[in-house]
């Protein structure tokens, strides 16, 4: 079920005040509409019903996927890499075989969506992109990288990201063989052996792919 909640807010150009109804969670297998809203971005735009401005508003939303496993989390701008939620663990019968990441932006929330949807594991494409980003700090010579996951086309042999790069963000794709995937499975296999992270709600991101490579290089 995808679940509504009504959100008083202000608008910051004219200070109107009004009452809407947000979502608190969707289902992805029953609102394939609001999937694609959160995709391309137009999920979190917010009109002021008094002034018409457009803006971003952002809010705690669950996004969960039952047929494909996966709960995604995001909490605007959180700095917690994991948690238990009993009311969702109460709410959820299956909870303990879903695969739950907790998210703290928009970028983030899409890119799992993005990689679940591309029946891929996030776990994987986070130690596939560490392996890129520390190629691309040599190349360009800065600590400043963002990147997101794009595509993976086997039949092609490719694997590709979208990175932002140095202090002014500058786009730039990179992809790489499919290979990259492989060795990276082999990675989180060598150090997980196989077990799916689905005790709470994890951050797995760049970070989690350090300290998983970290790992798997003490166990060689
Ligand atoms: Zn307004």
């Amino acid at each position: 079920m995808s679940l509504l909640m009504n959100a008083n807010i202000t608008c910051k150009k004219c200070k109107c005040q009004s009452t809407n109804k947000l979502y608190a969670s969707i289902n992805a297998n029953l609102n394939k509409p609001m999937k694609k809203a959160i995709l391309n971005g137009s999920f979190f735009e917010w009109i002021c019903p008094c002034c018409n401005r457009k803006s971003i508003l952002l809010h705690p939303l669950l996004y969960h996927d039952i047929k494909k496993q996966s709960m995604f989390y995001l909490i605007p701008n959180t700095t917690r890499r994991y948690f238990d939620d009993m009311d969702i663990e109460k709410q959820y019968k299956d909870v303990d075989n879903i695969s739950k990441r907790v998210v703290s932006n928009i970028a983030q929330l899409q890119e799992k969506i993005n990689i679940l949807e591309q029946n891929l594991d996030d776990r994987v494409i986070e130690i596939a992109k560490y392996n890129l980003i520390k190629i691309i700090k040599n190349e360009y010579n800065t600590d400043s990288i963002a990147g997101y996951f794009n595509s993976f086309n086997r039949e092609q042999d490719r694997i590709s990201f979208i990175f932002y790069i140095g202090d002014n963000a500058v786009p730039c794709n990179k992809s790489a063989k499919s290979e990259l995937y492989d060795n990276s499975e082999r990675i989180l296999n060598a150090v997980y052996s196989k077990s799916k992270l689905t005790k709470g709600f994890h951050t797995v991101d760049i970070k989690w792919a350090e300290k998983t490579f970290e790992a798997y290089k003490g166990t060689n």
